[in-house]
């Protein structure tokens, strides 16, 4: 926005509020570099609101590109998907509660499966139609899936669910412990623990259902984990975990500067005057602060961007505030500062926010608060 812009607004009483924006040109983006490293289907994995970016903004922009499958984490998110009209194929795999048969068959939602008891809990349950399953394999994760040694177990319980029509076996599941590794020598374990997986759930009768065991890393980075389907979710918002390949950030975050004030030397900013001015200067207040997702731990190199400048973040965040300074400059009330976008330049990334603050990009964008407002480019 112009200077003389923001003057107009600011004279009409208003100026937007802190808002992220979600830029679906990206998905678009990165669905096509996803694309060009695979021709296995893409799964768009839309779990945590799409990453925070909205999970139908995501989803529709990643189907229109070309995605063939939807994945989420629960079975309400994948209601949710549709309930806004979303007919792709949707996998759900992961059940805090149990897997309620009902409300899979109703949404036609296929649910991943990781253990004997989650199978026996399933088939316990009436359904008014059959619940399509993928049998979900630990590939050496110990978060989830089921163990190796139980494998025998679970097929021979989804072999009579199949037989007595309450489930069909539709897809075989594992996931690469070594996520953010562009390391294909790292995952041949999980590669051949799949192998074997898929072999014998042939040798069991069940066909070749859709085999997948890759997220953004492996399929960037290593076709030997592709199988039938890839599953990406970081990626299409534009975070490689590998950091092997270049993707658009999906997003951009704003904020209007409330409070802007000259100070002198030896001002202290913020709670515990964590910093004290070194020399007269302007400080700007943005409100926003760690119940919106701006991290408490933040090195003082973490800066905002104003008409292509990067000014730096002082003091210590706060619930509601941070407080930048501006140096000579005095910016008016009403004046938007960008927090992180794709713009490269003076604005900060997804990625420096990761780094100023010791995390990973998917910490920054799945943590932005419901106060911030939404709108979509
Ligand atoms: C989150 C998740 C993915 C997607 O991982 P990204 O690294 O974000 O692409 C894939 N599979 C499972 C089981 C997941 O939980």
């Amino acid at each position: 926005m112009s200077r003389s812009a923001i003057a107009v607004q600011h004279r009409s009483g208003t100026f937007p509020p802190p808002t992220l924006e979600t830029l679906p040109v990206a998905v678009t983006a990165n669905v096509a570099r996803v694309r060009a490293r695979t021709r296995s289907t893409i799964m768009a994995v839309v779990k945590a609101d799409g990453y925070g970016h909205g999970a139908v903004t995501v989803a529709r922009a990643a189907v229109a590109a070309g995605a063939g499958w939807l994945g989420t984490t629960s079975l309400a998110e994948a209601s949710a998907l549709r309930a806004a009209g979303l007919e792709a194929p949707i996998l759900a795999w992961l059940h805090p509660s149990g897997i309620d048969a009902e409300a899979a068959a109703t949404a036609k939602v296929d649910v991943a499966v990781g253990s004997v008891d989650e199978l026996a809990r399933l088939l316990a349950q009436t359904a008014p139609t059959t619940v399509r399953i993928h049998l979900h394999m630990d590939t050496g994760m110990s978060r989830g899936g089921c163990p190796r040694a139980q494998w025998d177990e679970l097929l021979t319980l989804a072999r009579r669910g199949q037989q007595a029509r309450r489930v069909r076996v539709t897809g075989v599941m594992g996931h690469l412990p070594l996520a953010d590794r562009a390391d294909p020598v790292a995952n041949t374990g999980a590669v051949a623990g799949m192998r074997e997986a898929v072999r014998m759930v042939r040798a069991a009768g069940f066909g070749s259902p859709l085999t997948h065991l890759a997220a953004t890393s492996g399929t960037l980075t290593d076709p030997a984990t592709h199988f039938g389907l890839v599953r990406v979710g970081a990626g299409l918002v534009g975070i490689d975990p590998s950091g092997s390949v270049e993707m658009h950030g999906a997003s951009r975050l704003t904020a209007p500067i409330v409070h802007t004030a000259p100070v002198g030397a030896g001002t202290p900013v913020g709670y515990d005057g964590a910093y004290v001015t070194d020399r007269a200067t302007h400080l700007s207040v943005l409100p926003l602060g760690y119940a919106d997702g701006i991290p408490r731990e933040l090195s003082p190199q973490a800066g905002v961007e104003i008409y292509g400048h990067r000014f730096p973040v002082v003091g210590r965040v706060s619930m509601d505030q941070i407080v930048i300074d501006t140096g000579a400059e005095s910016f008016p009330v009403g004046t938007s500062a960008t927090v992180f976008g794709p713009d490269g330049g003076a604005t900060p990334s997804v990625h420096d926010w990761a780094r100023w603050a010791g995390t990973i990009p998917h910490t920054i964008v799945t943590g932005i608060g419901p106060r911030v407002s939404r709108s979509t480019a």
